[in-house]
């Protein structure tokens, strides 16, 4: 009885030891797929209603301009199957119904915006917006997080954006310390700012829906041939 107690309890032993290595062995992968999901293309529109961010000379804010090449961009990344999510789909800001003050608004849009983006794993942050300038500067410029993938991810969208010659491109910057929405994400970022709203060369391209198609292609590109092809 006790040589068969010991047989079994040896053999129980070694179960368990083969049992705990093979759930060591299989921890690595777990843990790797937990670290590291696929990316998801983050496309956020800047501002929205009440909230139009820069305005040109003409009344036009860049809200509307931010959301229809969000908007293309979206519907491009569908037709090449990239996963891709919004923050903002429509006109109106991302605020809480019960928000009355503009200022209630705004602060409620950050924080939902902040938490759309942090609800996605995998994400890579695309924010669309328009530059403004009190003087003659113009064209489009990208900015990244200070980390490899956004900084990749910038020069990708920078050398698709300077394929258009025509179009003067700024060189790529650091993200400007301080905006809420990128001090309180980590994940790779990028702000796209596709043009001078105050510049009339520049407004009169973004204006033209064929320009904000091309804006968008091109922020498709720098995508795909960086983040997607690592
Ligand atoms: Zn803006």
């Amino acid at each position: 009885m006790n040589g068969f107690m010991k047989q079994w309890g040896m053999t129980l032993f070694l179960a368990g030891v083969l049992l705990a290595g093979s759930l060591i062995a299989l921890l690595p992968e777990a843990v790797m797929t937990a670290a590291d999901p696929s990316p998801v293309l983050v496309i956020d529109a800047g501002h929205g209603e009440p909230d139009g961010g820069a305005v040109a000379s003409d009344g036009t804010a860049e809200s509307g301009i931010n959301l229809d090449i969000a908007n293309r961009l979206y519907g491009l990344a569908n037709m090449f199957c990239v996963p891709a999510v919004r923050t903002r789909t429509g006109e109106s800001g991302l605020w809480d119904g019960e928000c009355d003050t503009i200022r209630e608004k705004k602060n409620s849009d950050m924080k939902n915006r902040v938490s759309a983006v942090n609800a996605v794993p995998g994400a890579v942050l695309v924010s669309i917006h328009q530059n403004a300038y009190d003087g003659f500067v113009r064209g489009a410029q990208v900015f990244a997080r200070s980390e490899e993938m956004s900084e990749a991810l910038s020069l990708g969208i920078e050398r698709a954006l300077k394929q258009r010659q025509d179009i003067p491109t700024r060189a790529s910057s650091q993200i400007p310390s301080g905006l809420y929405l990128f001090r309180n994400t980590s994940c790779p970022a990028v702000i796209v700012e596709c043009g001078y709203i105050t510049d009339p060369s520049d407004l009169s391209r973004l204006q033209d829906p064929a320009y904000r198609e091309w804006v968008a292609v091109a922020v498709l590109h720098g995508y795909l041939t960086t983040v997607c092809d690592k």
